[in-house]
C-alpha cells in the first residue's frame, strides 16, 4: 500500500531566510483572509453556498489587480493557500470541523511548495525556489519519493515539513487481537491485564506553569518582561505538547507492530469531559475543571487516530466498538448492574462474583465486543 509520510525537521536560519520565509507566511495569510472574507460575501448575497477553490482561482486576478504586490510572490504559494482553504471547508461541510476562522498574525504560520523544490539529504539542505538553499537539523533519513514542503513556524522555532509517498509493508504481527480500555486513572489497560500508565505532563509541569501565570498578571503591558514571560510560557507548552506526543507515538507504535486487530472504544470524550462519570461524586465535586483538563491530557482521541492510520500501514486494523457499560457489564455472565463496581478500582459481579480489575474488565468487554464487530 502506498501512504503519504511527513519528515519534520527543524530549519537553520540567518536573518535574510527568516525575513523571506515570513514575507511568505504573510502573503498566505492575506490569501486566506481576503478569500475567506470574498466567499463570505458570496454566502450572504446568496450567489455561492460552497467554497470552491476554482472559483477562488478565478477571483485572484481582480485580487492581483487591487493588491498588485501579490505579484511578488509565487504562484504556487498562492494556489496552496487557496487549496487549504478549501479543505477547511470541506471539514465544515463533512461537520468534522467548525467554520473557517480568520487568520491571524503569529498563529499557526505556514506555507507549502509542491514544485520546483530539491532536497539534498547527505548535505542537510534543500532548496526553495525564489528562497534558495536552507539548512535543516537532519535527524533522519526520508525515505520514498518527495511531493511536497511546508515551511512553518512554532514557539521561535521554524520547521520544514516533507511529505513524501512510500510503499508501506505489511509486518508480522506476533499476536492477533487486543482490546483496549481507556480511562483517566490508567490511560490504557489491555484485555491481557498490560497496564500503561498516563503520562499526565500537565499535572508534572502545573505548578511552574501557574506561577509563569501568576507572574504574567503582574506584568506592565508591553513591557519587554511581560514579553520574556510570555515566550517562557509558550515554550513550556511547546515541551508539554511535544511530550504527549512522543508517548502517544510510542504507545500506538508499540501496539500496533504487535497486534493485527486492534479494538478500542469509542468514548465520547465531550461528554465525559463534562459529566465526569467514572470519579466518586466528591471528587467530581473536588473539581471538576481539573478532571477536564486531565481528560485532555489524555488526548485519546489522538491516540485512537494514531492507532487506525498505523495499523492501516502495517497491514493490521483497529476497530472502534459501543463503549456502552464496558464498565459495567460482567464477562463471564454478561450481567449488567453499577453494582458491580463497589469502589473505582475493583469490578465483583452481583450474580456470578466473578472479580477482577475494573479496567480489565472493560478491556475483555472492549474484546469480545470487538470479536462479535469483527465477525459481522
Ligand atoms: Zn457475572
Amino acid at each position: 500500500m502506498m501512504i503519504y509520510k511527513s519528515f519534520k525537521f527543524e530549519l537553520i536560519l540567518n536573518n535574510e531566510q527568516i525575513r523571506s520565509l515570513r514575507k511568505n507566511f504573510g502573503c498566505v495569510r492575506f490569501i486566506s483572509n481576503n478569500a475567506l472574507a470574498w466567499h463570505n460575501k458570496c454566502r450572504e448575497s446568496g450567489s455561492k453556498l460552497r467554497f470552491d477553490s476554482r472559483d477562488a482561482m478565478r477571483e485572484l486576478e481582480s485580487w492581483k489587480k487591487e493588491f498588485p504586490w501579490l505579484n511578488e510572490y509565487q504562484p504556487q504559494i498562492i494556489k496552496e493557500a487557496i487549496r487549504d482553504l478549501e479543505t477547511a471547508f470541506k471539514h465544515y461541510y463533512a461537520k468534522r470541523l467548525a467554520y473557517p476562522r480568520f487568520k491571524a498574525k503569529g498563529v499557526k504560520e505556514s506555507f507549502r511548495v509542491s514544485e520546483g523544490f530539491k532536497v539534498e539529504q547527505q548535505n542537510n539542505r534543500c532548496y526553495l525556489p525564489e528562497i534558495g538553499w536552507i539548512r535543516y537539523i537532519n535527524s533522519r533519513e526520508i525515505k520514498g519519493t518527495i511531493r511536497s514542503i511546508t515551511i512553518s513556524y512554532k514557539c521561535k522555532k521554524f520547521f520544514i515539513s516533507i511529505l513524501a509517498l512510500l510503499e508501506a509493508k505489511p509486518v508480522n504481527h506476533p499476536e492477533r487481537e487486543v482490546g483496549i480500555d481507556l480511562g483517566i486513572a490508567q490511560f490504557a489497560t489491555l484485555s491481557n491485564g498490560v497496564i500503561y500508565t498516563p503520562l499526565s505532563v500537565y499535572k508534572k509541569y502545573r505548578i511552574y506553569a501557574q506561577k509563569l501565570e501568576k507572574q504574567l498578571k503582574n506584568k506592565q503591558l508591553y513591557s519587554n518582561n511581560r514579553e520574556k514571560l510570555k515566550d517562557k510560557l509558550a515554550k513550556l507548552h511547546s515541551k508539554m505538547a511535544n511530550c504527549r506526543k512522543d508517548f502517544l507515538h510510542k504507545l500506538s507504535d508499540k501496539l500496533t507492530k504487535r497486534y493485527r486487530q486492534i479494538y478500542v472504544e469509542d468514548l465520547k470524550i465531550n461528554r465525559m469531559a463534562t459529566s465526569g462519570n467514572l470519579l466518586s461524586k466528591k471528587e467530581l465535586v473536588d473539581n471538576k475543571k481539573e478532571l477536564n483538563k486531565s481528560i485532555m491530557d489524555q488526548a485519546w482521541y489522538e491516540f485512537r487516530r494514531q492507532l487506525e492510520y498505523k495499523s492501516n500501514w502495517r497491514g493490521g486494523k483497529s476497530i472502534k466498538v459501543s463503549s456502552v457499560n464496558t464498565s459495567k457489564e460482567c464477562p463471564i455472565c454478561h450481567f449488567i448492574s453499577s453494582e458491580n463496581r463497589p469502589y473505582r478500582g475493583l469490578f465483583k459481579c452481583v450474580r456470578c462474583h466473578y472479580s477482577n480489575n475494573a479496567d480489565v474488565v472493560g478491556a475483555l468487554n472492549v474484546l469480545a465486543r470487538g470479536r462479535i464487530f469483527a465477525k459481522s
